[in-house]
């Protein structure tokens, strides 16, 4: 990170004598968050330990954050982020130790973005101390009472923390060029089990105390917690699964796959460095898919379809060890360089463990769900530019699929220019060069310049890619014959009427959902009964090709002539976003407004802030966020 770095002066005007005193610094990031209050040039944290009582019954998070902080001369302030939070006492020094009393002042709030606490310090401090407290509904918190888990005994917390949530539950240096180490102890009643994006226990203890150590420097949005009747199953030495007791034995013979994916993961992009890899299957009201929570990843349970078909989730977010927690988009407007490097992992990973012909229908897919979200956006749209501009908006707008994947396209474009052998081992000294460090779009594109397009003589316009809408003339064409095969078999039923089960019963996920996507919505509905007469999709349980068959029987009508009950149990069980918003949207635009907002009320207990937020605005709630 250095070597982008620039040595600056700083000029404060210090009150107690109105004299001038100079401050200087050797490090001033060049992309600015516009996401964060902190100035970490003057201040900035580099351990957090945290000491935290977890009360089920008022929903509150409680306790102390003790900071390692590293001042430039003379500073003589540290700034934190926090949003919602209340602030009991603040000191200089440990938690436990010697308490030198300080003064500090929490900023105006504004939106989404919460309030700097701004702490005085003085020019020796290097620890500092915040007793404080969580709101019940501090975004980043999902509390679960016991009938909405699968057990139905136990209550259930988890925590989400991407993109700026973080700092709803933690006094934070809330950016994600900003890293520091961590350890924790938790409080939880006894019988529940505490995890953490850290070092974890695998068992319960008596007593409800848990602690945690997690080594290697983070940013604060990979912060995690989770609570509840949880328990262990062990897949290789180093991975494994957590799940409530009911889902652990499906979410173990799902996951059998994770230890060759990361072995296939460290042959292509060099060893795994976070020690463990393990996940959690959630309940389902998860807002995402999964969450790349260093060591432990977060998984919605719509993964366990029962036949491992949904499995490239698990290699996205194991991906993420690489390309997001190990090297980090400096602020949000990069976010490309997280997820576009993460889509590519994931697709190369499927590709090792599963053959070409399967991540090729994984990247069909994607092509055909950025194609379309580009068309939705107009074909000028700032947010189709791989370098967004999120200021004075919620981060959270940027994750779209133009991140996954354009940022995919992108590197693709560039595996087939150099040819994937200097393709590959680009990609690995990149990881390498950047490790535990962040970059900026910019950063990047004068990486790739010089380790790879100059050197290689490629011929590729970069900034039609990363600065202008839509999605350049020149771009890698994925090929998948498994989808052709599809298209004909679609093409037979549309003009014919013609289904034929034999050379459908051996279709994967993917061909499944190439197939939904390829029937017309203003197809007769008479057409839309027969597939559900042939095929039983309003009945499939897997959470993909039962969320594409619904969306479909939505916009053709089939809904409002059968009016389905599997729309509205799906949609008040599962709180995953990606599922929610097109079925919402459909709702909304094919004249079905008031049903979806009965639906919402009846499900909005279930939904994270996360989904909750995004479906208000989409069905125009006043009272949005
Ligand atoms: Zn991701």
């Amino acid at each position: 990170m250095s070597k982008y770095w620039i040595a600056a002066t700083l000029f404060l005007l210090v009150s107690c004598n109105q004299e001038q005193k100079t401050v200087t610094y050797e490090e001033i990031p060049d992309a600015k968050d516009v996401h964060s209050y902190a100035q970490p040039q003057i201040a900035k944290i580099t351990h957090l330990d945290l000491d935290l009582s977890i009360d089920f019954s008022d929903h509150i998070i409680s306790g102390t954050a003790s900071y390692d902080i590293e001042t430039a001369e003379n500073a003589d302030q540290i700034i934190l982020d926090v949003n919602n939070l209340n602030i009991d006492s603040v000191w200089l020094g440990e938690a436990n130790g010697n308490r030198i009393p300080t003064t500090f002042q929490v900023g105006s709030a504004t939106d989404f973005m919460g309030a700097p606490l701004t702490i005085d310090i003085s020019p020796n401090t290097n620890k500092i101390t915040v007793r404080y407290s969580t709101n019940p509904e501090a975004a980043a918190l999902q509390w679960l009472e016991p009938v909405q888990t699968l057990g139905k005994s136990d209550p259930f917390l988890f925590t989400q923390g991407q993109a700026i949530l973080t700092r709803t539950w933690i006094p934070i240096q809330d950016s994600p060029g900003i890293r520091y180490t961590y350890s924790a102890r938790v409080q939880v009643p006894s019988g529940l089990l505490a995890l953490m994006s850290a070092s974890n226990p695998m068992e319960k203890s008596d007593d409800g105390l848990y602690s945690f150590e997690m080594q290697q420097p983070i940013p604060a949005y990979l912060m995690a917690l989770a609570v509840g009747n949880i328990e262990f199953q062990a897949i290789s030495d180093r991975t494994g699964v957590y799940a409530e007791p009911g889902m652990l034995e499906d979410a173990a013979y799902e996951m059998a796959d994770l230890e060759k994916m990361v072995v296939a993961t460290e042959s292509l992009y060099g060893p795994y460095l976070w020690d463990r890899y393990d996940l959690i299957v959630l309940p389902p009201s998860f807002p995402f898919g999964g969450m790349e929570n260093p060591r432990l990843t977060f998984a919605t349970p719509t993964i366990i379809a029962g036949d491992r078909s949904l499995t490239a989730l698990v290699a996205h977010e194991l991906a993420h060890s690489w390309s997001g927690n190990l090297v980090t988009n400096a602020t949000w407007d990069d976010f490309w360089l997280n997820e576009g490097h993460t889509v590519y992992i994931e697709r190369r990973i499927m590709e090792a463990l599963y053959g070409r012909p399967y991540s090729e229908m994984l990247a069909k897919l994607g092509l055909q769900d950025l194609t379309a979200t580009i068309d939705d956006m107009g074909p000028a749209s700032e947010d189709s530019h791989l370098k967004l501009s999120l200021d004075g908006r919620d981060p959270d707008d940027g994750m779209n699929d133009v991140a996954y994947e354009k940022g995919y396209l992108l590197l693709r474009t560039l595996e087939e220019l150099a040819g994937r052998e200097i393709f590959d081992a680009y990609l690995k000294a990149y990881f390498e060069a950047y490790k535990f460090k962040s970059l900026s779009t910019e950063q990047w594109e004068s990486y790739v310049h010089q380790h790879l397009i100059d050197p290689h003589d490629l011929d590729i316009d970069l900034s039609a890619w990363l600065y202008a809408p839509g999605i350049p003339a020149e771009h890698a064409q994925p090929v998948s014959n498994k989808f052709d095969q599809v298209d004909r078999h679609a093409s037979e039923f549309i003009r014919l009427g013609r289904l034929d089960r034999s050379s459908t019963k051996d279709w994967s996920t993917h061909e499944w959902l190439h197939f939904i996507r390829q029937i017309p919505a203003d197809l007769h509905v008479s057409f839309y009964e027969k597939l559900d007469d042939v095929y039983a999709l309003s009945d499939s349980g897997n959470s993909e090709i039962l969320a594409a068959w619904l969306e479909k029987s939505i916009q053709s009508g089939y809904l409002r002539d059968h009016n389905l009950p599997q729309l509205r149990a799906f949609l008040v069980e599962v709180g995953r976003r990606k599922f929610l918003s097109p079925l919402y949207r459909a709702l909304k635009e094919n004249g079905e407004l008031a049903l979806a907002r009965e639906i919402f009320e009846e499900a909005r207990p279930n939904y994270h802030s996360v989904s909750s937020n995004s479906i208000s605005a989409l069905l125009g709630d006043s009272e949005a966020i």
